[in-house]
């Protein structure tokens, strides 16, 4: 069997602002890793965020939940 190798070309891809950041803010483009909520913002537009802000909200909110934890006053 042989195996035919394909030359992959990365399609262009031509950077946009998306939205804003509902975490820090900033600027989304299209080419940053993304995440879109269910939520809407004031303008009727789904709510979008970084996923590096996600993932560092999550890590927050875990810490808390297991600091409340440990102080009982969950
Ligand atoms: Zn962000």
């Amino acid at each position: 069997m042989s195996q035919k190798k394909k030359l992959w070309k990365k399609p262009k891809i031509i950077e946009m602002e998306i939205g804003i950041c509902s975490y820090c803010n900033k600027t989304l483009l299209n080419t940053n890793s993304f995440v879109v909520f269910l939520s809407t913002d004031k303008n009727g537009d789904r709510e979008k965020a970084h996923y590096s802000c996600m993932e560092k909200d999550d890590y927050k909110k875990l810490v808390e939940k297991e600091k409340l934890k440990r102080t009982g006053t969950a």
